[in-house]
């Protein structure tokens, strides 16, 4: 008893669990999933079927048409067809129509279609049913059980319609079958039934597949198109540069090889032109990184406003632009065009307010003169930049052979001016400054001088440029002042003064507040008079990006005790407002002006004018470059203060200038004692 009540548990429980899922094969989708893709299948079967339907009807009209009567069957027949006509029509209309989107009304619309389909087979067998002979019947419940069979497989995409299809057919089917009450007929009215039952299983499970398969492709759809969306943008972001919209680097060198193929094979030339914006890193420090990508805005669209059809403007990074031109009427006058692209270029742009004066300088290289290759042609375009801009800047550099020499030649002293450096072979070399009047030492300039292995003294001017340009001058600065610091305490603790010792310090190291203020610890720290020491500035180390806080700067390291000298007075743009905004103690007046000083009458002018002009200020003057003594006599008359040139002492080593100090000094202690034995005689003869 216990062992079947357990198995009526497990039977309830099997029940319980088990048949939900078998329920399951009746499941329909719920009515707001049947989309156009539904519609769009039941739509694309409809000449078949509409075929099919036509010989179901035919058939079973002239089957019957002998016992239910020619008219009635004639009738039945003509409306089947004016509906497959209908249907048909709608097909042929429509076959290329994309459903985008179902109207609320569209379902009902299939409802009530699906019935008017079955009405007709629903009204032969309610009227016939019974009354047929054995044959006709057959014939007839065969077409019937097709017609539901086909028509609800149809239209089981759209189930309501299926559903009401169904239903309208059988309906009568079961009724009449019961009311003939016959054993026979029982037994149709329950296939009857079974085939609802059945039919209902496939209409679901073709519903939801349907649904299912379109709701996977749209999905996939929509997968590929944000797959292609995302391609697209990834390409785009590969050859496209972002802030100007034109071709990048990457971009630019596909087209230029492509371009280089064709004119090869139509004997073409093309022009490569790179640019970049002067001083653009100014824009950016003093207008800000807005106002920058701004400008480069403006630049790549006056750079593609210039250029011809077929022409290619790409930004290769940064501030730097390059050009491909092959367009025939730039080629047949490319001065012209390069001059038409820089004035262009130079008109005022609005940044915000601010009116800006671009500058670009281009380098340019052409095929197949200069080279026959992508590569090469970019990198002489470039070199033709880089030398061109270091002579002046805003202006076309066309490449020439001469240029890769010196680019060639700047790279081997590169490499020697690294090696030498860390092999300490630069060193500084003393100048003396000497008191016009009497002729005394006054002091010294520093000047660095690199004495290379194999004993070649070489001056700033053979390797500055390449220091600065390559980024070894901030190294190099450095250590010319760690030298200073070392040849100065070895003077002082030799007992030897070289007066106002100078040494030239360069932009890089005056816009660095934290490397001054280095320097005056460093100097601290030693026995070194500090008010004896000289710092040189020149213009270039006031004006510019990042100068901001040098006046600040340079009070501090008047606040420590150091003078401070303004180095080639005269040349600058703005001389004589540095004199009134900066702490200046001495200002050099440059070379230049004093080399034509007695031939040259506005030269000697302005020489006046300065030295009247620092005596008011109370500024003291070196003359620069003194080297005869027609210069000397005539700066002397000025009433000039010291000198500095060829004519008191070439730039000597510290072995040399070590000695001129022993001797300045004993010239000076026995001119000394010359004017004491003098003063002691004059007071006796007194
Ligand atoms: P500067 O500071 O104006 O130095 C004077 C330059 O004129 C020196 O050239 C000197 O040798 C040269 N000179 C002096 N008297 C005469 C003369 O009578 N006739 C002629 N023709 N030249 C004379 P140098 O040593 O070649 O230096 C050139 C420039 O390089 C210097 O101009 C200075 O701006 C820079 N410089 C030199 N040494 C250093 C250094 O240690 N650090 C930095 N930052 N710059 C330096
Ligand atoms: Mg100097
Ligand atoms: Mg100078």
């Amino acid at each position: 008893m216990r062992k079947f009540k357990l198995k009526m548990q497990a039977g309830g429980n099997w029940f319980a669990r088990e048949l939900p899922s078998y329920l399951q094969v009746w499941r329909l989708p719920p009515l707001e999933r049947i989309g156009p893709d539904q519609f769009a299948d039941l739509f694309r079967i409809t000449p078949i079927a509409t075929l099919g339907q036509i010989i179901n009807v035919t058939v079973v009209a002239i089957a019957l048409c002998g016992h239910a009567g020619y008219l009635p069957m004639f009738i039945w027949w003509l409306t089947n067809l004016l509906m497959c006509g209908w249907t048909y029509s709608r097909w042929l209309r429509n076959r290329h129509r994309k459903i985008e989107k179902l109207s609320s009304r569209a379902i009902p619309r299939a409802v009530i279609s699906g019935v008017l389909f079955a009405l007709p087979w629903a009204l032969l067998a309610g009227f016939y049913l019974g009354s047929l002979p054995r044959h006709e019947e057959l014939i007839m419940c065969i077409a019937l059980i097709g017609m539901v069979a086909s028509g609800s497989v149809q239209l089981s995409r759209i189930y309501p319609a299926a559903i009401a299809y169904l239903v309208t057919i059988f309906a009568p089917v079961i009724f009449k079958s019961i009311s003939i009450g016959e054993g026979h007929y029982y037994l149709l009215a329950a296939l009857a039934v079974s085939y609802i039952a059945y039919l209902l299983t496939i209409v679901a499970n073709s519903a939801n597949a349907s649904i299912e398969r379109s709701t996977a492709l749209n999905d996939l759809e929509k997968k590929v198109v944000l797959l292609d969306e995302a391609n697209d943008a990834l390409e785009k972001l590969a050859s496209f540069d972002d802030l100007t919209d034109l071709p990048n680097r990457r971009a630019f060198y596909i087209h230029l090889e492509g371009t280089i193929n064709e004119a090869m094979l139509f004997r073409d030339q093309v022009y490569v032109l790179v640019g970049d914006l002067d001083h653009f890193k100014n824009v950016n420090d003093m207008a800000g990184h807005a106002a920058g990508d701004q400008l480069l805005q403006v630049i790549a669209q006056r750079l593609a406003d210039c250029v011809g059809e077929g022409d290619l403007v790409a930004r290769m990074g940064g501030d730097e632009f390059a050009v491909i031109v092959q367009s025939a009427d730039i080629l047949a006058d490319k001065n012209a065009f390069m001059k038409r692209l820089l004035e262009r270029i130079n008109e005022p742009v609005d940044l915000d307010g601010t009116s800006v004066n671009p500058g670009m300088s281009f380098g340019v290289s052409s095929f197949p003169d200069d080279a026959k290759d992508a590569e090469s042609l970019l990198s002489y375009a470039d070199i033709a930049l880089q030398q061109g801009k270091s002579i002046s800047r805003g202006d076309c550099w066309f490449f020439n052979s001469r240029m890769s020499e010196q680019l060639a030649a700047d790279n081997v002293l590169e490499k020697e001016l690294r090696e030498a450096l860390a092999a300490k072979e630069f060193e500084l070399f003393y100048q003396p400054k000497v008191d016009i009047k009497t002729g005394r030492l006054h002091g010294m300039e520093s000047l660095v001088r690199w004495r290379r292995a194999n004993g070649d003294v070489v001056a700033p001017g053979g390797f500055f440029r390449v220091a600065e340009e390559r980024g070894l001058m901030s190294e190099l600065a450095d250590y010319v002042l760690d030298k200073f610091v070392e040849d100065n305490c070895h003077w002082t603790n030799m007992g030897l003064s070289p007066g106002f010792v100078s040494v030239n310090i360069h932009p890089i190291q005056i816009k660095d507040r934290n490397r001054m203020a280095a320097f005056a610890d460093q100097v601290a720290e030693t026995v070194l008079d500090k008010t004896k020491l000289v710092i040189e500035i020149t213009e270039e180390c006031v004006v510019g990006r990042g100068t901001d806080e040098v006046p600040n700067t340079l009070a501090f390291m008047r606040d420590q005790n150091f003078r401070i000298s303004l180095d080639d007075f005269g040349t600058g743009y703005a001389s004589l407002t540095h004199l009134k905004t900066l702490p200046v103690d001495e200002l050099k007046i440059d070379r230049s002006f004093i080399s034509d000083l007695n031939t040259d009458m506005s030269d000697r002018a302005i020489v006046l004018a300065m030295i009247k002009l620092a005596d008011t200020l109370g500024i003291s003057v070196v003359a620069e470059g003194i080297e005869d003594q027609e210069q000397h006599n005539t700066l002397l008359a000025m009433g000039c203060a010291n000198g500095q040139g060829y004519f008191y002492g070439r730039p000597m080593d510290v072995e040399a200038a070590t000695t001129y100090l022993r001797e300045a000094y004993s010239r000076d202690r026995s001119r000394k004692a010359v004017a004491g034995e003098a003063a002691s005689r004059h007071q006796l003869s007194a």
